[in-house]
């Protein structure tokens, strides 16, 4: 069974059982937009307590229950399906949460929605669409437009300002005036929002290829200053602005968040770098070795062609090697000698780009040198100098190697 399947059957059995049941939110605006949902949400006048009955209770997953929400259990291949009760949310004190919430039916459930688009129901078994905020015409004219009073929506929740960006800039939609106007009033509050659902939307904007469209619009709503350890300073010149949103235009689909985060945090503040934005954003331990590792060799890189290979070797062997050179030619266009010098290498076949070593450790010890830290720096300047051709066989490295120890013998 699929997603949809599993979807369309649960508002079935909730039907069938003398409830109201729809399909709700962002699955029903991915399919008038003609996407595919990335999960399916029912929504429902049952309690938590009903849907449990209905589905059973070894088929439920509790842990929402307080605000409404009971996971379904699906099958691997069909996954799990919340169905929330309809609710109203009660005050929200944090800027971020409701302090709880109160059943109540479906027209309530819509306007308390974030965005028009986000804010319709849809009936799979009727084939009927619910829309009590105008979320179809904000489709069909391609508007992100909050439901209600923006100023309110955005007082209650400063993540939605956020998202509203999110939401415009990967759908290629417009940001209602209102809407930007009221984001622009409270940029400053998105302080309380956590780092890390900050960067949690950071991602998706900058993993998107209309990220430079992303950025434009977090200046233009004043939230980069904020969410950027010193954004400001991306923009207050303007002509490193326009390089960096042409960079990462530049990117395309095939871009990744590592690039374009690098793109945008590089060479920021001298001092301090990007690490404190990719700790306040906390990113994973990948994300953030890939974005350190661009910042620290791309530059050496794109001087590949004037150095020696055996200083270029290590770095086009690593993993992120691809993504770096990538970067070269965006930065300085396909005709650059580093850029050539480096795609030229990545092309070789592996023996040729990262040959097998002619000695190691177990060679050292066999011929009586004491093992110790020396061990590493004389496999170093023997693979350097097999890399740059000094040396092409195994007598040779030995002989290297035995000079090299005694030579760090006497000192
Ligand atoms: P996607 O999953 O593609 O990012 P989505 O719209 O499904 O988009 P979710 O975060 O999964 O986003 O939220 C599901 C629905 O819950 C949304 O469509 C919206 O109706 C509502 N929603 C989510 N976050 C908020 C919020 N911060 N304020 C108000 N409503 C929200
Ligand atoms: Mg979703």
């Amino acid at each position: 069974m699929t997603p949809k399947e599993f979807a369309t059957q649960i508002v079935q059995q909730l039907q069938q059982a003398g409830f109201q049941a729809l399909w709700a939110g962002g699955c029903v605006r991915d399919q008038l937009l003609g996407r595919q949902p990335k999960d399916y949400d029912v929504a429902t006048n049952a309690t938590p307590d009903k849907v449990r009955e209905i589905f059973g209770k070894r088929k439920t997953i509790a842990i929402g229950a307080s605000f409404g929400v009971i996971t379904v259990i699906g099958s691997k291949h069909s996954g799990n399906i919340e169905v929330a009760t309809f609710r109203r949310d009660a005050d929200y004190s944090d800027g971020r949460r409701p302090d709880t919430v109160e059943f109540t039916d479906a027209r309530e459930d819509a306007i308390r929605r974030d965005f028009t688009i986000n804010g319709m129901f849809y009936d799979p078994i009727a084939d009927k669409l619910i829309d009590y905020v105008d979320g179809r015409a904000d489709i069909d004219c391609k508007v992100i437009r909050a439901i209600g009073d923006p100023e309110e929506r955005i007082n209650e929740d400063k993540l939605r300002m956020l998202r509203a960006i999110r939401f415009a800039s990967t759908y290629n939609f417009e940001l209602d005036e209102t809407t930007l106007k009221a984001v622009r009033r409270h940029a400053a509050e998105i302080k309380v929002v956590s780092g890390e659902r900050i960067g949690a939307e950071m991602r998706r904007m900058l993993k998107h290829e209309n990220r430079a469209i992303a950025m434009e619009l977090l200046k233009a709503s004043g939230l980069l200053d904020e969410i950027l350890h010193q954004g400001e300073l991306l923009h207050k010149n303007r002509a490193n602005w326009r390089t960096r949103t042409r960079w990462l235009e530049a990117l395309g689909a095939n871009g990744s968040f590592e690039q374009a985060a690098w793109i945008m945090l590089s060479k920021l503040i001298k001092h301090q770098g990007l690490q404190p934005t990719v700790e306040r954003w906390k990113l994973s331990n990948s994300e953030s070795a890939t974005i350190n590792w661009f910042e620290s060799n791309v530059l050496t890189l794109s001087r590949a062609h004037g150095l020696p290979w055996s200083q270029v070797q290590p770095l086009l062997i690593h993993a992120d090697a691809e993504q770096a050179v990538e970067l070269i030619r965006i930065q300085f266009g396909e005709n650059h000698e580093g850029f050539l010098a480096c795609r030229q290498r990545l092309a070789w076949p592996q023996e040729k780009l990262d040959p097998s070593a002619l000695i190691d450790g177990g060679d050292l010890k066999a011929a009586g040198i004491q093992p110790g830290p020396v061990f590493s720096t004389i496999l170093k300047s023997v693979r350097a100098a097999q890399l740059d051709n000094e040396i092409s066989t195994k007598d040779q490295a030995m002989a290297m190697a035995e000079q090299l120890s005694s030579k760090s013998d006497l000192e």
